[in-house]
């Protein structure tokens, strides 16, 4: 007898990579030209020079030995200092090197967060458009995700968190920029966020804790991107370098806790506790030492927002609707016959590959990952033009 919960989540492939499997399937049948893969959110920018730079360097100078080994399982205190550093300079709010824990990437840092502060029935609450795989990380942990609708704007719906807000919560995950909305939440959104949950927390007798899951921190085309900490006190940062660098491969990313949170100090020790149960060991040793190099880097992302340009303006001339975003690299659509699954069905067959909106728990939409080439993004508009034509009866 094996566990079929992890059999489970092992043979059935997210839609995400499902539909990608499908592009590389399809890809190899009619040529890479001709199919238009908006599936996946890899970065399509090189990582700065700097980066590589950074690892050639330890690689000839290091000891290989040391270079190679164990780190703390905290992680490389110098890498630990640095952030700490970085954090103070960005957002002139202080997190001590001792409440840094180094991690592989966002997932690892969501799972570690989870699993150290939740308990058998606890729930956690996500915003809608969401993560689809925050339901797997709340599950390892033993809670039960709740999802919030959005507001129209796909922004929080305050009157559903307020229903939705029982004593049995213990997180709640904001992702921003989003994924799959691109949306920014601004800081009136997270100020009334943490005038709700300040309220609850009292009201219920414990802490809320705020877990700010930010891959796409860096990937913000003007809008700012408020730090959590700053506004809210049981705050728990979940960062990742994997697209502010270009580098998800080399899974790297860290848990910062809030000195002002509830129970800080066990809280960081639960998260040691969690790390190493779900058998972390240390962050990759290598990239800890890269960081260190690069806190200050990323890619050329500007390259994003160009993507960006070109294609809302194209989709927008072909009669589609969305709400052009202010981060991260995506764009979600809405239906034109308002279902998700019947718009990405139908763009297969146009071979736009696009993700329906309803894993990410907003069914009428679909999402369009743009870290492309701006010659696919521009490549592809006659086949969303055809597309179009088809829902308007036009052949
Ligand atoms: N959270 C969000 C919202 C994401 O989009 C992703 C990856 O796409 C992750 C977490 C996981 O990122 P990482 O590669 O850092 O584990």
């Amino acid at each position: 007898m094996i566990n079929e919960k992890y059999l489970a989540l092992g043979t059935k492939r997210s839609v995400i990579r499902e539909l990608f499997e499908y592009g590389k399937k399809r890809k190899a049948e009619i040529g890479e030209d001709n199919v238009f893969d908006f599936s996946l959110g890899n970065p399509s920018i090189e990582p700065p020079k700097s980066l590589n730079k950074s690892i050639i360097d330890h690689l000839l100078k290091d000891n290989s030995i040391s270079l190679h080994g164990y780190t703390s399982a905290q992680g490389d205190l110098n890498t630990r200092k640095t952030i700490s550093d970085s954090i103070e300079r960005r957002f002139g709010f202080k997190i001590s090197p001792d409440l840094i824990y180094l991690t592989c990437g966002a997932a690892a840092s969501l799972t570690i967060t989870l699993s150290a502060l939740c308990v058998e029935g606890d729930t956690v609450l996500a915003f809608a458009p969401y993560f689809p795989e925050y339901a797997v990380f709340a599950a390892t942990a033993g809670a039960k995700l709740k999802v919030i609708r959005p507001d129209k704007d796909m922004n929080i719906d305050f009157d559903d968190l307020s229903v939705s807000l029982d004593s049995s919560v213990k997180a709640v995950i904001v992702n921003s920029p989003n994924n799959p909305s691109g949306v920014v939440y601004d800081s009136a959104t997270i100020e009334k966020l943490s005038l709700i949950l300040s309220e609850k927390a009292k009201e219920f007798g414990h802490a809320i804790y705020l877990i700010s899951d930010e891959p796409y921190r860096e990937l913000s085309y003007g809008a700012e991107v408020p730090y959590i900490p700053c506004y809210y006190n049981d705050a728990i940062v979940c960062y990742s370098y994997s697209k502010s660098l270009s580098v998800p491969g080399e899974r790297i990313g860290y848990i910062a806790v809030s000195p002002k949170a509830d129970n800080y100090e066990n809280v960081y020790y639960a998260v040691c506790g969690a790390g190493r149960a779900l058998g972390y060991v240390c962050a990759p040793s290598l990239m800890q030492k890269v960081i260190a190099d690069c806190v200050y880097e990323t890619s050329d992302v500007e390259k994003y927002k160009e993507n960006r340009d070109v294609l809302c303006n194209g989709l927008k001339e072909l009669g589609y609707e969305f709400a052009k975003p202010d981060g991260a690299f995506y764009l979600f659509v809405k239906s034109p016959s308002g279902d998700g699954d019947e718009f990405s069905e139908r763009a297969k067959k146009h071979e736009l590959l696009i993700v329906s909106g309803k894993g990410f728990g907003v069914s009428g939409y679909a999402r369009i990952a743009y870290c492309v080439d701006k010659k696919t993004i521009v490549d592809s508009m006659p086949a969303f033009k055809a597309l179009m034509d088809e829902y308007k009866g036009i052949k």
